[in-house]
């Protein structure tokens, strides 16, 4: 079991000198706890409508410079189907915050999708723990929310309306319920400290989380922080790398923020301690509207995510990749 104190993890973020053994460490670490299979999951981005504000998001409510849509419950299903037929063992539902997927109406989808043969992630942001348990009783197998940073003052600048400790109580009932738990951060968002992204990796650490999205942030044109530098992508790939080696069986996604800062981000993220890539399933025609942040990369095709794994001598994994017991 491997550790680092808070200041380790501190000088670590500071001293770039380290990088390199630090990404082959984290890459040890990933091949010696759960092995060289990725897992891949079907991304549906149902709806990109939003009734929050956060500053770094292009989908908050106040942007008009968005055309906003909606996937109707039964064409959610039928992507869904679609991308179990492709060979996907997951399926990952994203949204923003959009209330016409009320309790009963994400309840509907969760049953729809379990008919197939495939666990089930949602992504669709704060919700009572009455939802959350809804959702889980109707088969719903995990949830990600990212925390987004553990620092109190950064994270209420950063969400206007929003509430910190609400964040952390889903995350806690969603652990009581029994779901596997993802959350994650953003690294480079504006007075973001190398102390506080130290603190993050604990906090995943103390949650016990099961899967953690790391992701530079990227400035977007229409939004309160659009003249803001984007993340760094080295950083995210050592906050990534330091929290596969503190959380050595979780899963890790190679995320579309990286490949998107980084033209060959997901294969770097994926040999710096990643084990899972996410391609969208849906139409262009919605990906490409789903739009946190500009030129997002999305990689859509299953064939293209497959080669870029085995062109690093990693296989697909067939399995349904719950986290690792190892
Ligand atoms: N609405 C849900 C939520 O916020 O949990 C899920 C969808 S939200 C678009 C998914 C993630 O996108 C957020 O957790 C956030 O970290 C990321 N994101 C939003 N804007 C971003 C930006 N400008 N750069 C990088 N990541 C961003
Ligand atoms: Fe909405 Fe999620 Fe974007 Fe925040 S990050 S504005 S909750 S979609």
């Amino acid at each position: 079991m491997y550790s680092f104190s808070r200041k380790e993890l501190i000088d670590i973020l500071k001293d770039n000198s380290l990088n390199d053994w630090l990404f082959s460490f984290a890459d040890k670490v990933r091949r010696e706890n759960v092995g060289d299979e990725v897992h891949l999951r079907g991304l549906i981005e149902f709806s990109n409508i939003c009734k929050c504000q956060c500053n770094y998001c292009g989908l908050r409510s106040p942007n008009k410079n968005i055309e906003r849509y909606r996937i109707a419950p039964d064409d959610i299903i039928f992507y869904a189907q679609k991308a179990v037929e492709m060979g996907y063992k997951t399926i990952v539902l994203q949204s923003g915050e959009d209330e016409f997927y009320s309790c009963d109406v994400m309840c509907e989808i969760i049953k729809g999708i379990k008919n197939f043969d495939c666990a089930l992630t949602l992504s669709i942001g704060e919700r009572s723990f009455e939802d959350y348990k809804a959702f889980k009783d109707c088969g719903a197998d995990r949830y990600l929310i990212r925390i987004e940073t553990t620092d109190r003052e950064l994270y209420k600048k950063m969400h206007p309306y929003m509430d910190f400790d609400n964040r952390v109580r889903c995350l806690k009932d969603l652990k009581t319920l029994g779901y596997e738990v993802g959350t994650g951060c953003l690294v480079g968002l504006p007075e973001q400290t190398l102390e506080s992204l130290a603190d993050d990796v604990l906090f995943f650490k103390e949650i016990d989380a099961d899967m953690i999205g790391i992701g530079p942030f990227i400035a977007h044109p229409q939004t309160p922080l659009k003249d803001s530098a984007n993340g760094n992508f080295i950083l995210a790939l050592k906050v990534m790398a330091l929290t596969r080696i503190l959380l050595k069986t979780i899963n890790i996604p190679a995320t579309t923020a990286m490949e998107t800062l980084n033209p060959n981000g997901r294969i770097i993220a994926l040999q710096s301690g990643a084990n899972v890539v996410m391609p969208n399933v849906t139409l262009q025609n919605f990906s490409s509207k789903y739009e946190i942040y500009p030129d997002k990369s999305s990689l859509s095709d299953r064939d293209e995510a497959e080669c870029i794994i085995k062109s690093i001598g990693r296989t697909i994994s067939k399995g349904y990749g719950f986290r690792s017991n190892s």
